[in-house]
């Protein structure tokens, strides 16, 4: 029998109206149900937001330094469970143990460190007034219910870059984890129960996007909705919510590339380039799917490269010295594949990979895939694969390399590897992304700096690092005049005496 888990609404663990559920399974081993979760319908969105609202303004009224107090318990109790919660990782969407443990994980704990600090920051400002006897401040408030939608391929770092903060700022929070990774999303509010989060103030469901996302991000209680996931239900949640003028708050897809100059350290780039391509089986935001390499080194580097993709070795991310997992589910599976037949179509050259192994090893497994001789207008070469496979590009000058890399609709986290730190510079100022790598992968980021992409990868909001206070705050402008005299412009001649 499957353990059966629940919504999480105003502090208590209960079944979905709907009297349904759906299965989470282990994608290494697909005949394994982790668990059943809540098939949550338009009653439970509504249940859920309605004790966000409630709950939201004894929250905002916490001391901020108080609530930050509840992230750094949060941040404890993530470092004590930090083996259960990667091990879950690893069953329920099978990226290897080390990446559930070491970035995933480890990030959301960071965040809720830097959270805990900006509990005693949450900086305003103070601006001179234009007028005499009068001054002016801007302070920060909560923006009230936020609604957070996510990914399952981040689904410990993605719930915490959005209800760590949104937390901390004083809001309440309905969240809805993938349906692919509930288990995860559960033991997350299961801990912040536990960390001491009071009732309502973080409310969970699980279910399908397609079945209660109008209502979840058009519904009248939610301020705010933020969003991580694919540029196509981006778009639609920013058209239905913001219909109704919700903030709007979209981390979307990407094409990344990085570059390698002729003049890069040849194997630290061979490095970074497996890693960007191949971690996470390529289902990363940050993936560094497109390589673009200088002729003058192309042919020894796609022989490296090639050699190296063909040994890594694939398994269930639990068991020792297995690099990479299967992909999440069989959708995701016959995705990448179809984007492999495509490319081949194309006219792309595929020198390994390009395998379905899941009939041989019982997974969702597929093989470290290369395409070369891609070009710029080729669909493999635009469209976001999310699996395990790498387009190496080639340039002749570095102007061209700058020029591929920026030829997608997508900017996220581009890289280069090159010694010459003018041509570095040249790369940090010329590449259109909202995160530059230079000389590591395009994969990961340091939790102190914003993070988030131009162009279609998002909307220009960015969370991680302080930016999460700002995207999750109202500003409030406040002027206090204390000359005692009415003015009507900013003049400061131009006065009325009130008699007191
Ligand atoms: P997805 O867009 O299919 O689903 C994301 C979430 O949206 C899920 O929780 C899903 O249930 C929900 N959803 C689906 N339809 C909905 C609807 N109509 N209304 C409301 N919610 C709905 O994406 P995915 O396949 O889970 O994730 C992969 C995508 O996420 C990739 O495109 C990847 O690049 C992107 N991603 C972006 C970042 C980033 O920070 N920029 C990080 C990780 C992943």
């Amino acid at each position: 029998m499957s353990n059966v888990y629940l919504n999480y609404i105003g502090g208590e663990w209960v079944p979905s109206a709907s009297g349904e559920t759906f299965e989470s399974r282990n994608p290494a081993h697909p005949d394994q149900i982790l668990g059943l979760f809540q098939r949550s319908n338009i009653a439970d969105v509504d249940r859920a937001m309605e004790a966000a609202a409630q709950a939201q303004a004894g929250w905002a009224a916490t001391p901020a330094p108080e609530r930050g107090l509840i992230l750094g318990r949060i941040a404890e109790l993530l470092e004590e469970r930090r083996e259960d919660i990667a091990r879950t990782i690893t069953r329920e969407m099978g990226k290897v143990y080390a990446e559930a443990a070491g970035f995933d994980t480890q990030a959301a704990i960071n965040t809720a460190r830097v959270m805990m600090g900006e509990g005693r920051r949450m900086l305003g400002q103070t601006v001179p007034s234009e007028l005499r006897d009068k001054f002016a401040m801007v302070i920060r408030e909560p923006i009230g219910v936020v609604g957070a939608i996510t990914p399952w391929n981040l689904p410990i770092l993605l719930p915490s870059w959005k209800l760590f903060p949104a937390l901390l700022c004083g809001n309440t929070v309905v969240f809805k984890p993938a349906e692919d990774t509930p288990l995860v999303g559960t033991l997350l509010v299961q801990l912040l129960e536990d960390a001491g989060v009071p009732k309502g103030v973080v409310n969970m469901i699980t279910g399908y996007g397609h079945e209660i996302g109008d209502r979840f991000v058009t519904h009248p209680a939610a301020q705010m909705i933020s969003f991580t996931g694919s540029q196509a239900v981006g778009r639609l949640i920013a058209s239905k919510a913001g219909g109704e003028l919700k903030k709007v708050s979209l981390e979307l897809g990407s094409k990344n590339a990085v570059i390698v100059m002729d003049d890069a350290e040849f194997d630290l780039a061979l490095e970074g380039a497996l890693w960007g391509g191949y971690g996470t089986s390529g289902q990363r935001c940050t993936a560094g799917s497109r390589v673009i390499v200088h002729e003058a080194i192309h042919d020894r580097f796609v022989e490296a490269f090639t050699e190296r993709a063909r040994q890594i070795k694939l398994g269930d991310g639990l068991d020792e010295g297995v690099q990479m997992g299967p992909l999440v589910n069989r959708k995701q599976l016959e995705r990448v594949h179809g984007y492999i037949e495509l490319g081949q179509q194309e006219g792309a050259k595929l020198v390994t990979g390009g395998r379905r192994l899941d009939d041989e090893m019982g997974g969702h497994f597929y093989a470290p895939t290369l395409f070369t001789d891609v070009t710029p207008d080729m669909r493999v070469a635009q469209e976001e694969i999310f699996g395990p496979a790498v387009c190496i590009m080639k340039a002749a000058s570095f102007d061209g390399a700058i020029d591929l890399a920026n030829s997608t609709d997508y900017g996220l986290s581009f890289g280069i590897y090159s010694g010459d730190v003018n041509r570095v510079f040249a790369a940090i100022s010329k590449l259109q992304t909202g995160v530059v790598n230079v000389n590591s992968p395009t994969m990961g980021v340091e939790i102190g700096v914003p993070f988030g992409g131009v162009k279609n990868s998002g909307n220009g909001l960015r969370e991680s690092g302080t930016a999460a206070v700002e995207e999750f705050t109202e500003l409030k402008s406040v002027m206090v005049d204390y000359s005692g005299l009415h003015r009507r412009t900013g003049i400061n001649e131009d006065v009325t005496e009130v008699k007191r």
